[in-house]
């Protein structure tokens, strides 16, 4: 595993990112694409655990539940189960590609899935099955870039690689404003106090506290996830 940063990673995968072009449901050329490049890092022996978002199905506080009179609470479970049909569909998409993984849910359905039991999610990585995380945290008001921030803590992974459409972390919306410029480097801080949406305060802070490494970056580009492993600077590097 010479040449790699990163031993073993995190991978945070937004809904939206499954959606491609639709930004809602799965786009199979999308997921297989995903799918090709987690190969490129289980082959190489890196261990690789994933934290899969719902946005492409439901968000609890979102435009999906306007006007349906869903409590929040209650949208956030929906949104939660949202991640366990995208984790089945990554799921099948990496037996596709002869990768072997294993889904575990922070809400018991073991007739879907395993629970979430920490030891056990170690003991996948160590013979190097992939481990997809699904259900966020198990709870309503919290994100799955918390749920990210959460499990790459719990499971000792050096980074946590937070794919998004866009090449990291920008002053502004770069596909609006035209100015805006990348950040190669933040600090934990410094999101938080410019407010950059590149993740939620609360994961963010659960980063600062445990000195874990974010690095955000486009997933989209062929070759930029082993790139992230490698510790290439691409993106933007939170620490
Ligand atoms: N969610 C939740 N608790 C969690 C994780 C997720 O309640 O720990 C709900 C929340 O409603 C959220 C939805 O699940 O909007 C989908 O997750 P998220 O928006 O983080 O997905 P992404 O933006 O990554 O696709």
């Amino acid at each position: 595993m010479a040449g790699y940063k990163y031993k073993r990673i995190l991978l945070k995968v937004s809904g939206e990112a499954l959606a491609g072009k639709n930004k809602c449901g799965i786009d199979p050329a999308v997921i297989n694409f995903v799918s090709k490049e987690i190969k490129t890092v289980v082959e190489t022996g890196v261990e690789i655990a994933i934290v899969i978002g719902g946005g492409n199905i439901f968000r609890g506080l979102g435009p999906s539940h306007k006007g349906l009179g869903i409590e929040r609470s209650q949208g956030d479970y929906m949104g939660m189960l949202a991640t366990v049909i995208n984790a089945l569909a990554l799921q099948a998409s990496l037996e596709d590609n002869g990768i072997i993984s294993r889904v575990q849910t922070a809400i018991a359905m073991q007739q879907v899935a395993e629970p979430y039991i920490r030891r056990r999610a170690l003991r996948h990585l160590e013979k190097k099955r992939v481990v997809i995380f699904a259900a966020g945290t198990g709870n309503p008001y919290f994100t799955t870039d918390t749920a990210a921030s959460l499990r790459a803590i719990e499971i000792h992974a050096d980074v946590i690689l937070k794919a998004t459409r866009i090449e990291g972390v920008f002053s502004d919306d770069p596909l609006i404003n035209k100015d805006a410029v990348k950040f190669k480097s933040l600090s934990y801080i410094e999101v938080l106090n410019k407010n950059l949406k590149v993740m939620d305060s609360t994961s963010i802070s659960l980063c600062m506290d445990n000195e874990l490494p974010i690095v955000v970056f486009n997933l989209l580009i062929s070759g930029n996830l082993i790139k992230a492993v490698k510790g290439e600077p691409i993106g933007t590097i939170i620490k």
